[in-house]
Order: C-alpha cells, then sequence, then structure tokens
C-alpha cells in the first residue's frame, strides 16, 4: 500500500483524499484534498458549483495523535460566494466552522471534559483550558437535543456559581428526566424572563410545577410567564440554608476561640466543619468521633448542629404532609426561640415560604430527589473554575447533565473493513 492510501485509511475522515505525508520534527502534517465538487457555505445550506475566484486558502486542523505524533491536516480552500453570507472559505464535513481542530479531536476533547478534570485533559490533549472552553461550547451548541424543551412539565429554576461567588449561571431542570435542560448566564429574573420567551407561550402554558430557591428573583419571573404553575420550594435549598446558619454558628464560635487565645482547641474546631455539614451516615470514623466530642461539649453550635438535622429529617422520603406540616411548624418556633441570630433568620424565612415548602411535599419533591442533580451540577461547576467564559463554563454543565450521549471518537466510526 502506498503512503498517501495508507493515510487515508489510518486518518478515516470521510470525503477527503490524502495528496502527500510529510514528517516534521514535532507533527506530521497530512494534506488533504475534498472529493465533493460542490462549494458548501460553512453557514448555512447553501452550496454551489462556482467559486469564487482562482485564489485559495491554507487551512490546517490537529486531528486525533498517531501515536506521539500530532497529526495536522492541511488543505487549500477555495471560497463561494454565499447569497446570505458573502464571500466564504467553503466548509469542510469533517472539522466545524471557524475551529482548528478535526470533529473527532473535539469529540475526545469533550468526552474527556465530561469525566475528568483539568490537568489530565490539558496534558494529554496539549492544549489549554479555554481552548478546551471553547471546543466544548461547539460541541454543545451541536450535539445537544434539539427536543430537549418539549413536554417539560415540572421543572426546577436554579441558579450556580461558576467562578468565585459573583458569576452565575441560570439553569433549568426537567425534574421527570432528572437533567439540566437549559442554562444562560445571569441569575436575576431576567435570566429566567429568557427561558420563558425561548420556551414559548404554548410550552410554558402546559408547565405543571416550578421548583424554586427561596430568593424573589425567578419567583417573580415564574408568576409572570406561568401563572397557572404550583410554585414548590425545593427541599434541597431549604437544607442547604440551614448548613449555612450552622456554619455561621460555628465560625462565631472558632473565632471567639482564637480571640480568646485557645489556639488548639480553635484548630481542633476548624477540622469539625465537616463532621458538622455532612450528613451523619456519610461521616468518616475521625469525624464521627469529632461529632461525638462536640455532642459532650454540647453548646451553641451543638444546638445549632440539632436545629439544623431536625430540619433535614424533615425532608426524608416516607413522611405525609401532615407530618411534615406538624414539624415544620415546630422548627419555626423552635428556630425562633433558638437564641441564635442565624437560625432565627433561617426560621422567618422558612415560615415566609411554608406554602411553597408543603407544595414541594405534596408533589413528591423530596430532597433526595433534586439533590442527586445538584450535586452533579456543582461538581461540573467546580470543573469550570478557570474557564475565561460564561459559555464555556455552560457548556460544560449540559454536556454533563444534559440529554446528550457523548462517545469517544472510535465508538462513532463504523468499522471497517
Ligand atoms: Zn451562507
Amino acid at each position: 500500500m502506498r503512503v498517501n492510501a495508507g493515510f487515508s485509511r489510518l486518518l478515516r475522515l470521510d470525503g477527503i483524499w490524502v495528496r502527500g505525508v510529510r514528517f516534521e520534527t514535532d507533527r506530521v502534517v497530512v494534506w488533504v484534498a475534498l472529493r465533493r465538487r460542490r462549494l458548501r457555505c460553512p453557514l448555512c445550506d447553501f452550496s454551489t458549483p462556482h467559486r469564487h475566484n482562482r485564489q485559495r486558502v491554507e487551512s490546517t486542523w490537529r486531528h486525533l495523535d498517531l501515536g506521539v505524533w500530532r497529526l495536522e491536516l492541511r488543505a487549500q480552500l477555495r471560497r463561494l460566494e454565499c447569497p446570505e453570507h458573502g464571500v466564504r472559505v467553503k466548509s469542510v464535513p469533517f472539522a466545524r466552522h471557524a475551529s482548528g481542530f478535526t470533529r473527532d479531536f473535539e469529540q475526545l476533547v469533550a468526552w474527556l471534559a465530561t469525566r475528568t478534570e483539568k490537568t489530565t485533559i490539558k496534558r494529554l490533549a496539549r492544549i489549554d483550558w479555554d481552548t478546551v472552553g471553547r471546543i466544548i461550547a461547539r460541541v454543545g451548541t451541536d450535539e445537544l437535543d434539539p427536543d430537549r424543551l418539549h413536554h417539560l412539565f415540572e421543572i426546577g429554576i436554579d441558579e450556580v456559581s461558576w467562578r468565585r461567588q459573583h458569576q452565575c449561571l441560570t439553569l433549568v431542570a426537567d425534574h421527570i428526566r432528572g437533567q439540566i435542560v437549559w442554562g444562560t448566564e445571569g441569575n436575576d429574573s431576567a435570566a429566567a424572563d429568557r427561558f420563558f420567551t425561548e420556551l414559548g407561550k404554548s410550552r410554558t402554558g402546559a408547565i405543571e410545577v416550578i421548583s424554586l430557591d427561596m430568593g424573589p428573583g425567578y419567583a417573580k419571573s415564574a408568576r409572570e410567564h406561568a401563572p397557572q404553575a404550583i410554585i414548590a420550594i425545593d427541599p434541597d435549598h431549604v437544607v442547604a440554608l440551614a448548613n449555612r446558619a450552622l456554619d455561621d454558628v460555628r465560625r462565631v464560635y472558632w473565632n471567639e476561640l482564637r480571640r480568646i487565645g485557645d489556639r488548639d482547641a480553635a484548630r481542633r474546631f476548624k477540622d469539625a466543619r465537616w463532621s458538622l455539614l455532612k450528613a451523619p451516615e456519610n461521616l468518616t470514623d475521625n469525624q464521627t468521633t469529632t461529632l461525638r466530642r462536640l455532642r459532650r461539649a454540647g453548646g451553641e453550635v451543638w444546638r445549632a448542629y440539632t436545629l439544623k438535622e431536625a430540619l433535614r429529617a424533615i425532608f426524608a422520603p416516607g413522611l405525609t404532609v401532615d407530618d411534615v406540616t406538624i414539624l415544620i411548624d415546630r422548627f419555626i418556633s423552635k428556630a425562633a426561640r433558638s437564641r441564635l441570630q442565624p437560625f432565627v433568620r433561617l426560621g422567618q424565612t422558612i415560615r415566609r415560604h411554608r406554602d411553597g415548602i408543603l407544595q414541594a411535599i405534596r408533589l413528591g419533591i423530596n430532597q433526595g430527589r433534586t439533590e442527586a442533580l445538584n450535586n452533579k451540577v456543582r461538581l461540573i461547576t467546580r470543573r469550570a473554575y478557570g474557564f475565561h467564559s460564561a459559555k464555556a463554563a455552560l457548556a460544560l454543565v449540559m454536556l454533563s447533565c444534559a440529554p446528550i450521549t457523548l462517545h469517544p471518537p472510535h465508538e462513532s466510526h463504523p468499522q471497517q473493513a
């Protein structure tokens, strides 16, 4: 087999001829030409047999590595004149518009990004993290299931921060399928408005339940666009608020220990954070011991802990709406009498949202059901730290949690004899 024919089989790219192969110091360069005669616009379906002029444009794409070699494709491409988009370099079947990588290479990077962390991908693929971001944004635009906004009945609108505290994404979950179906930058009512606008009037009208956090922004938008929907407060958010209140109490106590100069106790106590915040059934042996010590010590931190655990227990599966109603009212009055400021405030917030919380129980939205997806989203957004664009962070969430199936590239090529 001659070299060109050999490389043609190796590359497994449809619609190309290999014209020549050259080994350079750090890469293999394969010159290719397109088989198809018609020139296609990279931005629309327009195609024409007529080239714009005699000039050709040299283009380069990185393809999957060949052993330890980088593999680069090069081609001289004609330009065409699209009635809508003007003079453009024609599109190629093996790469996305304006990308310096082949679809196979992008597929590999996207698949890796949903499964492993930053350093591994950067070293393996030999590209920087923002390049990973641009690749997954392109793959996301192309591959997301276009029908994901059909048949939405129970949704949740939620915010998540992807870069320190202040940069947020708004995500919409389909509770029935347990997937994220939509997302945007920002976390105000305008972000939710954009969702309902894209969804359209008739599909918005079909939504029966919207679960929310306890902030005012999304609630305002939901009431305006989907007045027929029942607003429920996601129990996972209620428990998350209780954890924050407990952490406030713990921090105040810890600072107090440091202020009075009890260094050892302060250090021990800082380690106690996870013993307090994790569910008791998930604690390590050491954390269980720490928790026992905190119980013996008693005091404000222990009282805060028992309040938090009492609240968490309310949302365990299996309790009836009547049970939960009694337990919530009991919690509200306990919190009011707790003399712990963060819990007094928490009790007030819960009282204001009591109806929404009970709606969630009535509809069977218990903590476990929403918690799994929320945890997955949080894990993914932590990996998105370090991206410089919200678009990339959002693409990573969508590729990982939306209706989409990514494969490593060899699985999407039909076997050849
Ligand atoms: Zn066009």
